[in-house]
């Protein structure tokens, strides 16, 4: 098959030849009315740079898939899922994403596995315009029961695409269950966030299942996934704040099904909670922090940094002397080195000692690239108090 070819410009060149999948649309020359999917590239001499998804409408014009005298067909989709199944050939637990996107070299396309079935997002404008190929290759590699497609993700808007949750094939229940080293928890692959649960802290939750130890606190806590963990550890108690009444639901559900009793509720907004509860003087020796991503863009990183700090801060003041403080930020604007000075800035104006135990991030079935730093949107911190 002849591909429409599309000549980069030299910065977006050197942008591919870093490593880096995208070619924005100011990089590009003139592409005319092309539609959406597969394009080839080619330098401005001419010289081939392989095979790439084409987005008419979106800045994020191009993202290259693979090198030139590679044919992207029905059977490269199913070599690079198998490939990417195979790297999570160690994982225990019953769901996990199988293909992150641009960290397992399939931009735009996510594909996690709840045990017997599957849930996908593509999110993008070429993707979607090969979407017979990718669902078929899914259906190949992984052969679930029913796969789910979670295309309601906003980010479909810059791309023009619908936003819709859809059945691609077979049938897929409201509710479905997986394990996590031994505890078990459900997703709402239809209603909930994301593709129905937050597969990313996956190892986090392990830890702090080992770590936790008597009175604990997950703040902002979803389907509880932390909360569970650290009840069938050493918790002595678990207090689980969301201000979701569905997600706190499901984590009742989840409560039930491993026979835990010692998981407490409260809908409420976190900012005021923790607030409350540091103001009326209360300790926990187990605090777990993980709110939404604030900084949704750049424009509004400033305020989001006050935010998390505003939660740590409070977070902080909680815990008991040799507490345990496990942050994170899913936030991708907010970097690294902002993460770390806006820890700094809580412990300071807390007046805490906090000593950094390990860092963390995303578990490892969400690969992050050295090259993509999109990839790696997941940081995360362990703390524990000194004194
Ligand atoms: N720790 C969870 C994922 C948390 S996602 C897990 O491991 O599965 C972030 C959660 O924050 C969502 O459940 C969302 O409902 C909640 N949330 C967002 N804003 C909030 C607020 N202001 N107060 C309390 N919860 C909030």
């Amino acid at each position: 098959m002849i591909l429409p070819a599309i000549a980069v410009r030299p910065k977006g060149v050197g942008r591919l030849r870093a490593g880096h999948p995208w070619v924005y649309r100011t990089d590009l020359a003139d592409t005319g009315g092309l539609s959406a999917g597969l394009v080839g590239l080619a330098d401005e001499r001419g010289r081939g740079l392989g095979t790439a998804l084409y987005s008419p409408a979106s800045e994020i014009r191009v993202r290259w898939l693979a090198p030139a005298g590679v044919t992207v067909d029905g059977g490269w989709w199913r070599a690079m899922i198998t490939a990417a199944l195979a790297r999570r050939g160690g994982i225990t637990a019953t769901a996990y994403r199988v293909v992150h996107a641009e960290g397992d070299g399939l931009p735009s396309l996510v594909l996690d596995r709840y045990g017997d079935y599957a849930v996908a997002q593509l999110l993008s404008a070429g993707l979607a315009a090969v979407q017979g190929d990718v669902l078929a290759a899914i259906r190949d590699v992984l052969g679930p029961r029913g796969l789910l497609l979670r295309n309601d993700a906003p980010v479909r808007e810059r791309e023009r695409l619908p936003r819709g949750v859809e059945l691609a094939f077979g049938e897929v229940p409201e509710r479905l269950e997986y394990s996590e080293g031994g505890v078990r928890l459900l997703a709402a692959p239809w209603t909930g966030q994301k593709t129905g649960a937050f597969l990313d802290q996956r190892e986090n939750r392990a830890l702090l299942g080992t770590l936790a130890r008597g009175r604990c606190l997950d703040a902002f806590a979803y389907q509880g996934g932390f909360a569970l963990h650290m009840a069938a550890g050493a918790a002595a108690e678990v207090t689980a704040v969301d201000s979701s009444a569905e997600a706190l639901a499901v984590l009742a559900e989840n409560a039930r099904l491993n026979r835990v009793t010692t998981v407490r509720t409260v809908e409420a907004n976190a900012f005021d909670w923790l607030r409350v509860a540091a103001a009326g003087g209360e300790h926990y020796d187990t605090v777990v922090l993980d709110p939404p991503a604030f900084a949704k863009d750049r424009r509004s990183l400033e305020r989001a940094i006050a935010g998390y700090k505003e939660v740590n801060l409070r977070a902080m003041q909680l815990l008991a002397p040799g507490g345990w403080l496990f942050t994170a930020s899913c936030s991708h604007h907010m970097q690294r080195g902002n993460f770390f000075a806006m820890l700094a800035a809580a412990a300071a104006d807390a007046g805490r000692r906090l000593q950094l135990v390990e860092i963390r991030g995303a578990a490892a079935d969400h690969p992050e690239l050295v090259t993509v730093p999109e990839t790696g949107y997941l940081k995360a911190a362990l703390l524990r108090a000194l004194d």
